[in-house]
């Protein structure tokens, strides 16, 4: 055994053994992957080796269709046979709703470039000899879909690996972590230890115990899950084609030919978390798990009545298995919060579709300094603190439970709710708000009429919240609005340094004290890594704010590269509230709550200062998203509800109203201003996201300089627009395909309806040649087409001369 190596993988699943093929690929040769037993052990064996590449995340699709193009790869550079089918796949539609969405996908797979097609209920019959299509309205089809041989594939990453230099140990457990002052880790196993610069936890089943080891809880949870295996069917053994991959969610039945019979598959609703307590470190290898067969009973019920010969077939196998979730059903990726050089390969619910690309990413992540492509779906640090063992179980079992459900768009699912609150909550709940979720707390959406209940209903179309989303925003532009913005990230950086340390960070001008500005920070390679809001309070005291379910993404990146000292940053979201106030009557509003004077010429646009609001110590901010004439204004959170009590009659008085996050999207939109996850992230560079007025070139240093500069230089193939739409009934809500005739130019990032304007409105990105107002485009909405046409100034205000009043 090697006494030290630049990399450790825990765990030879398919996940650890793609993790290592793929540092070999890119060129770390010193590397170890120690497995407790043989490869496969944990859940790797027992998986029924589908694979595929579609994905609600567009990203993790694309890493999905990475994975599957590299099988053939694989198979060929290790000469191991991994047996590969490559079936194509049909997810059918038994409702309109999923035929909806279908087709919503199907248009926006034209953006990703996969060639996937919808087909009828004729020719799902024909791929299939064992459907009855009496119910089904139509399918998507995925030539991509396949099975293999999870053994085979698991083997061929662990044999390319070793090609390429790389040392597999097994039935070598890892025991204890030990962290150094140089960051490296002694990494103890029961076959002696190994000092490694890096760690990557792909434990599997046991990546929590593994997580653990580094003193982190990793919030993964491994759910039961069942497939029976039929004898052999006469339609099969008739078939001319192998029957392809069928994903009948409506039917709640998942199945694949094996041999001349088929596999199939349940997600039941009776979710049964496993080892609760913790995985057993002699589980594994050839063991499963006694089989339910009564749990399945109802899903299997209605799947017979779409699959009627599968109810007489005889049932050769029954496997019951173990494998692992986290909280919203994607994989674990990226550097560890909180333990430098850890990184997390888990939570991989389908390995066989995503281990390929979270090698990949993982891979670029270590040795280049980050993934080529935005993977926040799948990192690590997308949950917090809030994460708990038990939101993590509550959140895997209804993730679980509701596999086979549809996923509406505007659905907010209920596990693990509510976990963190606002301190005014009580008030936003008597006030009717609807809720959403942003990193565990509860912010409001919209708020329902009084006397009605408190709900929105899932659909993808729009939704009951339509009439009142209008009523907020026409009262915000016409009187005020308030909303709570306890939500929004707020970082305090202060010290002696603060100010070159932040210089250094952040791509942007910084403020002078009292000054706001718009900062956005970078990746080394001249990405986007935030859209952030930089405060200067004094010299040595900053507060930068930005999308609060970033905190933690943000926070480990200011650890890595906020590095000087006397300066030091602080995440004071939850030590700061805070409410928006926005609109003609916003001065007014604080004028009653403050002695200060806070007339234009002394608190003008993008400023901001400290003040008494009501009783309590407040920084207000002088802007606001909404584009109107507006202040944030944060309080410690233990003030909140004191100041709110002074807050509320102003409501009346002013004919304000509360409003929540549907608004607000609706008037940003309304304003062509960008946010963050949709115009703007890891994808794109300043300049193309119109940023590159607020990133200050001659800055001598900051992070993605030589980058940005060559971004500065180049002419961007796409530039970010805003559209308007004729829609009907529904709007875009990211990543529908933009034509021009029949030609691809561009898509949507993110879209709504411009309340105070009167149409449904989008943003996206289109080919740079595409500039005049009467091109005449379309945007495929629901998979039907819908004019639009480019906007090129904002719909409301276009001088900014309200926000400036
Ligand atoms: C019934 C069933 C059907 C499935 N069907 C599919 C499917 O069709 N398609 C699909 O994509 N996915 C499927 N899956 C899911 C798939 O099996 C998992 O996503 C995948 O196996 C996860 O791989 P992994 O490498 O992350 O974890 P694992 O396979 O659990 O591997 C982890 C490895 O780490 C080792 N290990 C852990 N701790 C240590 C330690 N301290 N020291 C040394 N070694 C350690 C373990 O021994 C184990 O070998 C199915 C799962 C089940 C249960």
């Amino acid at each position: 055994m090697k006494s030290h190596a630049r990399a450790v993988v825990i765990g030879g699943g398919i996940v650890g053994c793609s993790v290592l093929y793929h540092l070999t690929k890119l060129g770390w040769k010193d590397v170890i992957l120690c497995e407790r037993k043989e490869l496969t052990a944990g859940s790797s064996w027992h998986a029924a080796g589908g694979f595929h590449a579609l994905n609600s995340d567009l990203n993790v699709s694309k890493l999905q269709a990475y994975t599957v193009r590299l099988y053939k790869e694989i198979q060929d550079l290790s000469g191991q046979d991994i047996g590969l089918h490559f079936t194509g796949g049909l997810n059918i539609a038994a409702t309109r709703d999923r035929w909806d969405l279908l087709r919503a996908d199907w248009a926006r797979h034209r953006v990703l470039g996969l060639d996937t097609r919808l087909v009828g209920p004729a020719e799902i019959r024909e791929m299939c000899p064992l459907i009855d299509v009496s119910e089904v309205i139509g399918a998507l089809y995925d030539p991509m879909e396949g099975h293999l041989d999870p053994y085979g594939a698991t083997h061929a990453f662990a044999k390319a690996a070793r090609q390429n230099g790389a040392e597999i140990y097994r039935h070598t457990t890892v025991t204890e972590l030990q962290s150094n002052a140089d960051k490296s880790w002694n990494v103890i196993t029961d076959q002696g230890t190994i000092v490694a610069d890096h760690v990557i936890n792909a434990g599997g089943l046991w990546a929590r115990e593994v997580g653990q080891m580094a003193g982190v809880e990793l919030p993964v949870v491994a759910m039961e899950h069942h497939y029976l295996l039929t004898d052999d069917l006469p339609e099969i053994e008739s078939a001319v084609h192998e029957m392809p991959l069928i994903l009948d969610l409506d039917g709640e039945i998942y199945l694949r030919q094996e041999r001349s019979g088929v596999l199939l598959g349940v997600y039941e609703k009776e979710a049964t978390p496993w080892a609760l307590n913790g995985t057993p470190w002699d589980y594994g290898e050839t063991e499963l798990l006694p089989p339910h067969l009564e749990r399945l009973t109802d899903s299997l019920e209605k799947g017979f009545r779409r699959f009627p010969s599968l109810a007489n077939a005889g049932i050769r196998k029954v496997v019951n298995g173990p494998f692992t979730f986290s909280p919203d059903g994607n994989p674990l990726v990226g550097p560890v919060p909180g333990a430098p050089n850890f990184w997390a390969a888990c939570g991989v619910m389908a390995g066989f579709a995503q281990g390929g690309g979270v090698g990949l990413a993982l891979a670029q992540w270590m040795i280049e300094g980050e993934p080529e492509g935005d993977i926040y779906a799948m990192d690590v640090a997308r949950f917090g603190s809030y994460a708990t063992r038990p939101y993590a179980i509550a959140r895997a079992r209804e993730f679980y439970a509701r596999r086979f459900q549809i996923a509406y768009p505007n659905e907010v699912w209920r596990a693990g709710r509510p976990t963190k609150t606002s301190a005014v909550y009580p008030d936003l709940k008597a006030s009717n708000a609807v809720f959403g979720v942003s990193y565990g707390q509860e912010v409001p959406l919209f708020f329902a009429s009084p006397g009605t209940i408190a709900t929105e209903n899932s659909t993808v179309r729009r939704s009951n919240a339509f009439p009142i989303v209008r009523e907020e925003c026409l009262a915000s532009r016409h009187a005020f609005g308030l909303i709570d913005i306890s939500s929004f990230g707020k970082y305090r950086v202060a010290g002696s340094n603060a100010g070159a340390a932040l210089d250094h960070l952040l791509a942007g001008r910084l403020p002078d004290a009292g000054q706001i500005r718009l900062t956005p920070m970078l990746s080394p390679s001249g990405k986007l890594m935030g859209d952030l809001t930089t405060l200067c309070l004094t010299p040595e005291e900053y507060i930068v704010s930005g999308s609060g379910y970033l905190q933690g993404w943000h926070m480990r990146y200011f650890a890595a590269h906020l590095a000087a000292a006397n300066a030091t940053i602080e995440n004071v979201t939850d030590h700061y509230g805070g409410f928006a106030v926005f609109g003609p009557k916003a001065r007014a509003v604080l004028e009653a709550l403050t002695a200060e004077d806070v007339s234009n010429d002394r608190f003008p646009f993008m400023t901001a200062r400290r003040m008494a609001v009501g009783l309590s110590p407040a920084i207000v901010a002088r802007l606001s998203v909404t584009g109107e004439l507006g202040y944030e204004i944060y309080i410690p959170v233990l003030q909140m509800s004191a100041t709110l009590d002074e807050l509320k009659p102003l409501l009346k008085r002013y004919a304000g109203r509360w409003v929540g996050m549907y608004a607000l999207n609706s008037m940003r939109l309304e304003k062509s201003f960008g946010i963050w996850s949709r115009e703007f992230s890891r994808d794109y560079s300043p300049h193309a996201a119109g940023l590159g007025r607020f990133v200050d070139y001659k800055k001598p240093s900051f992070v993605g300089r030589e980058a940005a500069l060559r971004d500065r230089d180049t002419q961007p193939a796409r530039r970010l627009v805003t559209l308007a739409i004729e829609a009907d009934g529904a709007d875009a809500t990211g990543y529908e395909p933009i034509y021009r005739a029949d030609k691809l130019i561009g898509f949507v990032t993110s879209g709504g309806f411009g309340h105070c304007v009167g149409t449904s409105l989008a943003m996206g990105y289109v080919d740079a040649e595409v500039q005049r107002e009467s091109e005449e485009l379309t945007v495929t909405l629901l998979g039907e087409p819908r004019g639009a046409r480019l906007v090129h100034q904002a719909l409301v205000d276009p001088s900014g001369s309200r926000m400036r009043s």
